[in-house]
């Protein structure tokens, strides 16, 4: 994703116009935040998310090395999760296609989507971003070189692959889910690139917003998931998310609360930031949060391994990919009980 200053005008501006059309749901979402506060609902029954086996997801992205576009890294690690899809799933589909980033280079690009319940017409989009990016314009050193992305890439990957693998043991009644795999997310401008290129990061997104795995895909809601896995990280109530989709993050916020994870997930509101649930929201129109990692007190408003060489395993902590995990596969789960009556 990127930094907030670029965009911060354009989005700011589709926010207040967003904001002005849509008084009524957001007065209703600030209610709905209020209510659900006052009254956590019983927990329901749901698979058991392992921790470790996220983590050990995480490791095996980094093994590849860094999964930048146009390497054989890249496409090793296009072939484990295809596999991992076949394995897992009712139905999946890999999407091949081919995208120009900001400096003109054609990255060669899969999107792959894995998929519960295939024929249930409500569903829910659940989805990361696999690639990393190919320079660590963040950090002191070695900027030209690619990161390996093991929080920025692999923890939100990770944590889909093992709710993936146990909601397969749990068979959902009313609903079906639809695992998205984004490529060429991270491929945007660097930051001192001389100019600005709009939209240049969440190509794979835009992709798929205008050209979607089947035809006529809806779904109710999105959830993306993208740096979930940082030690003590906080998932702010971010602009984007809070503009298309407040409903969402109240759900998923209070059902974070439930858990006992709600240490994770602050009600504090942030800036609206570019990351791939803008283009779901604004092409596909699906109602998408995203659930990322933010940090007051970094300039960026993103962790300090954000786009460095520091994002590597020891920037994962299993407590934060549990509660990510957790929080995901219960909110599933609620929803579709809330659907049996459908
Ligand atoms: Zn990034």
């Amino acid at each position: 994703m990127q930094s907030k200053f670029k965009i911060y005008i354009s989005v700011f501006i589709t926010v207040c116009f967003i904001s002005s059309c849509n008084w009524f749901s957001k007065k209703q979402t600030e209610e709905t935040t209020d209510a659900v506060i006052e009254t956590p609902q019983p927990k329901i029954t749901v698979p058991t998310f392992s921790s470790d086996s996220a983590y050990a997801y995480i490791e095996k992205q980094l093994s590849f090395g860094p999964r930048v576009p146009n390497t054989k890294e890249h496409e090793a690690c296009a072939a484990w999760l295809i596999e991992f899809a076949k394995k897992h799933s009712d139905t999946y589909h890999v999407q091949k296609y081919e995208v120009t980033a900001y400096d003109g280079t054609v990255l060669k690009s899969t999107n792959i989507v894995a998929s519960l319940n295939p024929t249930a017409k409500k569903r829910i989009l659940l989805t990361a971003h696999w690639d990393t990016r190919p320079f660590a314009d963040q950090d002191k050193e070695r900027k030209n070189e690619a990161i390996l992305g093991a929080n920025d890439g692999a923890s939100g990957v990770a944590v889909l692959l093992e709710a993936l693998r146990v909601m397969r043991t749990q068979k959902l009644e009313n609903i079906g889910v639809d695992f998205l795999f984004l490529d060429s997310e991270d491929y945007g401008q660097p930051a001192d690139y001389n100019g600005y290129v709009p939209d240049s990061y969440c190509l794979g997104a835009q992709h798929w917003s205008r050209s979607q795995h089947v035809p006529d895909y809806k779904a109710d809601f999105g959830i993306l998931l993208d740096m979930v896995g940082a030690p003590g990280a906080i998932f702010t109530r971010e602009g984007t998310s809070a503009a298309y989709a407040g409903w969402v993050l109240d759900r998923v916020w209070n059902n974070a609360k439930i858990l006992g994870h709600g240490s994770y997930f602050s009600n504090q509101a942030t800036e609206p930031i570019v990351d791939d649930h803008k283009y779901i929201n604004e092409i596909a129109k699906i109602p998408t949060i995203d659930i990322i990692h933010h940090d007051p007190n970094s300039a960026s408003g993103f962790g300090w391994y954000w786009h460095t060489h520091q994002d590597d395993i020891k920037a994962i902590d299993k407590n934060t990919l549990k509660a990510v995990g957790e929080t995901v596969v219960y909110s599933v789960y609620e929803y579709d009980k809330t659907n049996s009556a459908l």
